[in-house]
């Protein structure tokens, strides 16, 4: 049903995992009648050409020139800190503009969406008597676990002790004290507070939506629900609303795909570690090595600078593309969404950052799991413990371990089992979306929420 909504003013933290979910979400309300309205940074602006029916709004952020993220969690943190404090005028400014100039507008503004991590701009919204909801681009169960960090480590469970790693943290269902160790915290008092503003921020604002869906995580929507007593709505999976989205940052190379077609129904492992995440050169090498050993054929998007200090695949050995030859194809940047819904995929080898997993677990795709940090690690408990379609890669990343995995789930009887498990989550995921599903009807809830504010 469409109806006649107001404006939508919607600000996106600039990376991209951020910025897919925040734009497909803008997509899925412009659908519904909103007018949309996109507050961006300079640095990492979406292609906004791709959006023509979006008005797009550019604001200063205080970051250098070709400034790059860094994979190191801390730093990810402190960048997010600047970004709130160098952005708060020319939000303001940009908001104060907007609001005033849509009262003559026909479609007045309903409401600021930001993602959770713009804390900043409550205070903003505030004194522009504008209701801000969030979106937090990950699922529940890790939002939860990462604002919970202070409080576990006041009551001693962090920083991580070898000898708890393994065991159950009580408070905290399916995860041990190693996955809520989301981040080496090195300055426990900034990283108090820094979760103690998202945490305000957040109870303070109007709502929150999640790129998740009920089915998926129902014991922590309750969970959270007793910890912020504000409207929730989970409304995902948003990339499944629309055909593969265009907010990619970096040019995909749709070579992927013509040489996905030459290749066996679910024989291929897809290979990616996302935008952020990096790795070490001497794992690199394993995951050439392991990959080469595997006999599988395979695609691997070695982002530049996955491995740190390198151009791109300066690590590999001589002769090593060659030696593989047909059998793999490497590039900078795939379609993800598409190789994923390709026939020829059979395994996702990734970091779980939540838009990848999700992406999965809806395409029904297998996964490999290797999280570096934040909500991936969560994410991979999840996945292998939880709904048990992915293998996790624990320990140390060694080319044995890499060719294990990869037969197991490729060739095994263990491959089948997760693969039978996830295409009952597929299912239930793509039941969600359909009239009467849980997302269905909490969009259907949004809408009306946003129309009454
Ligand atoms: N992605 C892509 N091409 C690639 C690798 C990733 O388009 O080669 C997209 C992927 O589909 C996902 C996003 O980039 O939507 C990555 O988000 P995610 O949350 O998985 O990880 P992050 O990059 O935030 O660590």
């Amino acid at each position: 049903m469409k109806i006649k909504g107001g404006g939508v003013i919607l600000f996106p933290m600039p990376f991209q995992g951020h910025i897919n979910p925040m734009l497909q979400l803008a997509n899925i309300l412009h659908e519904r009648g909103f007018s949309i309205s996109i507050i961006h940074t300079h640095f990492n602006s979406p292609n906004t050409a791709n959006y023509p029916h979006f008005r797009f709004y550019s604001i200063p952020d205080g970051l250098p020139e070709n400034y790059v993220v860094s994979p190191d969690p801390i730093r990810i943190v402190a960048l997010i800190k600047s970004l709130n404090s160098n952005c708060q005028t020319p939000v303001r400014d940009c908001l104060t503009e907007l609001v005033s100039t849509s009262l003559e507008d026909e479609h007045p503004i309903a409401c600021l969406i930001t993602d959770v991590l713009w804390y900043s701009t409550q205070a903003v919204a505030d004194d522009l008597k504008l209701p801000r909801i969030v979106l937090r681009t990950s699922n529940v169960s890790s939002f939860l676990v990462m604002v919970s960090m202070p409080l576990l480590f006041q009551k001693g469970y962090l920083p991580l002790q070898d000898s708890q790693a393994e065991n159950q943290v009580p408070e905290l269902p399916y995860f041990r004290f190693k996955d809520v160790s989301m981040f080496k915290v090195i300055d426990v008092g900034s990283f108090f507070e820094f979760a103690d503003t998202v945490v305000e921020g957040t109870k303070a604002s109007s709502g929150i939506i999640f790129n998740s869906c009920e089915d998926l995580e129902e014991e922590y929507v309750t969970k959270f629900s007793l910890c912020f007593p504000i409207p929730v709505f989970l409304i995902g999976p948003f990339h499944k609303y629309f055909p593969a989205s265009s907010s990619s940052l970096l040019p995909q190379d749709n070579t992927c795909i013509s040489w996905l077609d030459k290749q066996q129904p679910k024989s291929v492992i897809y290979v990616s570690f996302g935008s952020i995440a990096a790795i070490e050169e001497t794992e690199f090498l394993e995951v050439a090595w392991g990959l080469a050993n595997s006999k599988q054929p395979f695609l691997w998007v070695v982002r530049p600078g996955v491995v740190q200090g390198c151009k791109w695949l300066e690590p590999l050995p001589d002769g090593f593309v060659e030696m593989v030859g047909e059998r793999g194809h490497i590039v900078k940047w795939a379609p993800q969404q598409e190789v994923l819904l390709h026939p020829s995929t059979g395994v996702f080898w990734t970091h779980c950052g939540w838009n990848s997993t999700l992406e999965s677990l809806c395409e029904g795709v297998p996964m490999i799991c290797q999280p570096a940090f934040g909500d991936q690690i969560t994410d991979a408990r999840f996945v292998s413990h939880v709904w048990k379609v992915g293998i996790h890669l624990e320990f140390k990343i060694e080319r044995g371990v890499i060719d294990k995995a990869i037969r197991r789930s490729m060739v095994e009887p263990e491959g089948q089992e997760m693969r039978d498990r996830i295409k009952l989550l597929k299912d239930k995921m793509n039941l969600c979306l359909k009239p009467g599903g849980s997302s269905y009807k909490s969009l259907d809830n949004l809408v009306s929420y946003m129309l009454s504010l």
